[in-house]
């Protein structure tokens, strides 16, 4: 990674405003493909058939068709969801589908929301990142998203041996439908109806306001918070994890 990189790494914030759209893109391909030429196939993106992440596959493919991708999905998705994967599947062969199918406790997202993102979420993200030999992950990850998404950096690791590569972390919600629209990237059906952002059916709502987030765990301890796949190690065994 070049120095310059590693320099404006550390003042997130203040490139948040003062770059324009067409330097984020620049900066994010730039991003993308000087770490693909380090860990060439060993590098992966994390799809979550948001738009966010539709920007950061979309970034990824131009930088080499060969990328691959993992969709971590739960039995709680809604219908649009499910069908938008099973169309986006068909046509990235390369994307693959990790998912917890054992049963679990009814209602868990109510009773234990936590234990539930852990189990249907969190410890499938670890399968994928283990069964797919990643040593960086790549995540659409933005930090004006909301307040959980402030503190991240381009380029972390946050579990020792795994590379974490957010490359539009500095971008806008703005600047994301720019670029989904101006690359005519189709999206999740869901959208039109006035979700921000995306998730399982009995934990996600239409939201208004600053926060793009709201509308996730709405009156739950995790209202506007966070799965664990970006707060949670993803290298230990799951029996660590649920200590
Ligand atoms: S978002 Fe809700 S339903 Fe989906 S895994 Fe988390 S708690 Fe369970």
């Amino acid at each position: 990674m070049s120095a310059e990189t590693l320099v404006v790494n550390g003042d997130v914030k203040r490139l948040v405003e003062e770059l324009n759209f067409a330097k984020k893109v620049e900066r994010s391909l730039r991003l993308i493909r000087e770490t693909y030429e380090q860990y060439g196939n060993r590098l992966v993106v994390a799809n979550s058939l948001g738009k966010d992440s539709h920007v950061v596959w979309d970034l990824a493919k131009r930088v080499s068709p060969e990328i691959r991708g993992f969709i971590v999905t739960t039995r709680f998705k809604p219908s649009e969801t499910k069908r938008f994967m099973r169309a986006e599947v068909a046509r990235y062969p390369e994307l693959r589908v990790f998912s917890h199918d054992e049963p679990i406790p009814d209602r868990l997202y109510a009773t234990d929301p936590d234990r539930c993102c852990d189990v249907l979420k969190v410890q499938p993200t670890r399968r994928a990142i283990e069964e797919m030999g990643v040593d960086c992950w790549v995540t659409g990850l933005r930090c004006t998203e909301g307040r959980t998404r402030t503190d991240y950096r381009e380029i972390e690791e946050r579990d020792e041996g795994l590379v974490k590569l957010n490359p539009i972390l500095i971008w806008h919600e703005r600047e994301v439908w720019q670029y989904l629209a101006l690359r005519q990237i189709p999206v999740n059906a869901l959208y039109a109806e006035g979700y921000r952002s995306l998730g399982c059916a009995p934990c996600s709502r239409v939201s208004a306001g600053g926060d793009e987030r709201a509308g996730r765990w709405i009156g739950t301890s995790k209202c506007g918070g966070e799965c664990g796949i970006h707060t949670r190690p993803l290298r230990t065994s799951g029996e660590l994890v649920h200590g």
